[in-house]
């Protein structure tokens, strides 16, 4: 289908079927590929089986061709490359100007981005340099059997509803993703792949930002995203100091802390370990929902876990509606019991 978008008194024709392959954005920092990264090539890998088509990734930065056989071994036929000083660290110009060119000459179909403050940032940038359409905050993508274009599903009118959307006349189709709910892509170092060179040249004023100096939330920062345990606690924790039973149930497993919004609002909890529609998507083996009512922005984020158990008082609490188990209990005297239990 030919698709016409007027832009001013200009009409210009774009052959949709010129639109090949799903590209993943390979976010890096400090030269480490961000997470959500592989969990976009898992993803990315089953839309371009189904439509029949090759996976790519795109890659800036200064000095992180090393990087490339990464992205192969988790499942890129190619990679584009764009390497240059000037790419050392992340500016909307700088990273927008070589995708933007980098779109205009190979023309990807679709084009997925992690939902980090990078990809929240660059995503929308290149929607408008491109002339196309951009679902943000995904949590489901599926390619329709019939038409083969992609449908975006995310959470809309503070999770209440869940939105489905589709980019019928422009391409590439774009979405950003939220970390830590695609399956990672499997790993095989034993995979070929290419990696494309981009021209990345940037005269004098393409890059009106100029980073000074990146300064870290915490010199250690909790990565509620990556944890495999995750005790979580709620405004049922009464005090503050309930943050450390917590944390003990947490070392005991080998995991780590998190909370609701509540209790981040209260000032108990940084931001960084706040789950939810407004905190963090996770996406653990167990999930330890402690004094937490079970709210619908809460449950956005942590639903996907693969093993749910709720402790709480009130035997109508929302939480037990989506947890594997459920304890009806004071979680002063529940938690305790299970380190117990553990201990022996
Ligand atoms: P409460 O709702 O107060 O629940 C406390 C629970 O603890 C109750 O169920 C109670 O029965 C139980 N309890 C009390 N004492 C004990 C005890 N001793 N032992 C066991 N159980 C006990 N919330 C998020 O978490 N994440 C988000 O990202 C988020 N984003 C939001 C975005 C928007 C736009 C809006 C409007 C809200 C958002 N919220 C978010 C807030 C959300 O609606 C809830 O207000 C919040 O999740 C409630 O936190 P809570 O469950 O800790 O507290």
């Amino acid at each position: 289908t030919d698709a016409i978008l007027q832009e001013g008194t200009e009409k210009i024709i774009r052959d949709l079927s010129m639109y090949k392959g799903v590209w993943v954005f390979a976010e890096q920092r400090e030269g480490k590929i961000m997470p959500v990264v592989f969990e976009l090539l898992g993803e990315g890998k089953k839309l371009a089986n189904e439509i029949g088509t090759e996976l790519c990734a795109i890659l800036c930065g200064s000095n992180v061709a090393g990087l490339t056989d990464e992205l192969i071994a988790y499942g890129a036929d190619k990679v584009y490359l764009a390497d240059a000083p000037e790419l050392e660290k992340y500016t909307t110009d700088g990273y927008s100007k070589v995708i933007n060119e980098a779109i205009g000459v190979y023309k990807p179909e679709i084009v997925l981005y992690g939902a980090t403050h990078i990809g929240r940032d660059l995503a929308p940038c290149l929607a408008v340099k491109v002339n196309t359409g951009l679902t943000a905050d995904c949590t489901k993508l599926e390619i329709d059997p019939d038409d083969k274009k992609i449908r975006q599903t995310r959470p809309a009118f503070g999770g209440n509803l869940m939105a489905t959307i589709v980019c019928p006349g422009s391409r590439p189709q774009m979405s950003t993703v939220r970390p830590g709910v695609m399956d990672k892509a499997v790993y095989d170092p034993t995979k070929k792949g290419e990696v494309i060179k981009l021209n990345a040249v940037f005269a004098e004023g393409d890059i009106r930002t100029k980073v000074l100096e990146i300064v870290k939330t915490t010199a250690d920062i909790i990565s509620i995203s990556d944890a495999d345990f995750i005790v979580a606690g709620g405004m049922g924790l009464g005090k503050p100091e309930g943050m450390e039973l917590l944390q003990q149930l947490a070392d005991k497993l080998g995991g780590t802390v998190a909370a609701s919004r509540a209790c981040v609002d209260a000032g108990w909890a940084d931001h960084n370990i706040q789950v939810g529609q407004t905190g963090t998507t996770v996406k653990p083996q167990i999930y330890f929902a402690c004094g937490i009512s079970g709210a619908i922005q809460h449950i956005a984020g942590m639903q996907e876990s693969d093993l749910i158990i709720a402790i709480n008082k009130n035997e109508n609490a929302p939480i037990f509606e989506v947890a594997d188990y459920g304890i009806v209990g004071d979680l002063y005297k529940v938690i305790p019991a299970i380190i117990d239990e553990l201990n022996k």
